[in-house]
């Protein structure tokens, strides 16, 4: 059968193409259009929320700041913290910072990290200032990772700079003795009590930091002290000056030079079974892998869950190998 064609039907036909059309776009747009309105407002949230995370962050350090300073004129010379507790150090140190509310700052925010995570890590670097420190402090600024310093008492004018820079980038200066001689320093109380006021004034006279916390040469559990190194333990309390041990060594002290990958594997390895993890390495001319292997072991560390790197303050739990607490 033959359809009639009836006129005007051919042009009722386009302009049904031409509806259908125009109906399927603009369906397609308006399918479109919120799909691009919601990541509009999706970005446009989170660079607000970006902000208000800061301006809070802002806030929360001058609010501490100002509890922080009130502690101190309404408690003058009463401790209240369990450990590094120097009052009128509080605010200079333990984390560095030449510059006071430049330190004050990092210390708060590292204070405030410090409960959240499940594993916390303590870098620590012993020996120093050397030829590597800066090397060091570049790799920390790369990661914006902030460790500990524990020094001796070097007076060229190298490390005398090297010292002022681990200060002025916000990293924890510790002492490690003035002199790094065992022999000497452990021969009496009265030699380890003189080289212990040397490196103090060494750190202070250069920073302007009252350093709070020590790590002995050779750790507390040294075999070279004929003394018992409870003595000396017990001066440092004295002094209100926490001693700091090690619990995870990246072994870079002996008498072969490590590869970069068994450094590496020994820093990192045993993080995630414990929550307090000091890790001892050294700033030393004799120790480049050290240095190549810090920032794989800066990255492997900030890739595991829940782990946060800080620097020592007076919230750290102390590893103390005589004291066995971990
Ligand atoms: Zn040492």
């Amino acid at each position: 059968m033959e359809k009639k064609q009836i006129p005007g039907e051919d042009a009722r036909r386009r302009r049904v193409r031409r509806l259908k059309k125009g109906i399927v776009l603009s369906v397609l747009v308006w399918m479109l259009f919120p799909v691009v309105l919601s990541g509009v407002l999706f970005h446009k949230v989170n660079a607000l929320n970006r902000q208000l995370t800061d301006t809070q962050e802002s806030l929360q350090q001058l609010l501490e700041a100002a509890v922080q300073g009130q502690e101190q004129i309404s408690e003058p010379g009463q401790d209240t913290a369990p450990q590094l507790s120097r009052t009128e150090s509080r605010v200079e140190a333990p984390v560095a910072g030449a510059g006071g509310m430049e330190g004050l700052a990092d210390s708060l925010t590292a204070q405030q990290e410090a409960p959240q995570a499940a594993h916390k890590v303590y870098l620590t670097f012993d020996d120093g200032p050397s030829k590597y420190t800066e090397d060091i402090l570049d790799i920390l600024d790369a990661y914006d990772v902030k460790a500990t310093f524990f020094v001796l008492g070097k007076e060229d004018e190298h490390s005398i700079e090297m010292l002022r820079e681990i200060a002025r980038r916000g990293h924890t200066i510790g002492m490690h003795s003035y002199s790094h001689k065992y022999a000497d320093i452990y021969s009496s109380l009265e030699a380890f009590s003189a080289d212990y006021y040397r490196i103090y004034s060494y750190i202070l006279e250069n920073t302007g930091i009252q350093s709070t916390c020590y790590r002995f040469p050779g750790g507390s559990s040294n075999t070279v002290s004929d003394l018992d190194m409870q003595i000396f333990a017990d001066f440092l309390e004295e002094q209100e000056v926490v001693f700091y041990d090690w619990n995870i060594s990246s072994g870079d002290a002996g008498s072969t030079l490590l590869d970069v990958d068994t450094l590496v594997e020994n820093a990192t390895a045993d993080i995630s079974k414990r929550g307090t993890s000091i890790i001892l390495m050294h700033d030393a001319a004799s120790r480049p892998t050290t240095v190549e292997a810090l920032p794989e072991i800066i990255e492997n560390i900030l890739a595991m869950e829940d782990t946060v790197i800080l620097p020592i303050t007076e919230d750290t739990t102390p590893i103390q190998h005589i004291h066995k607490s971990e």
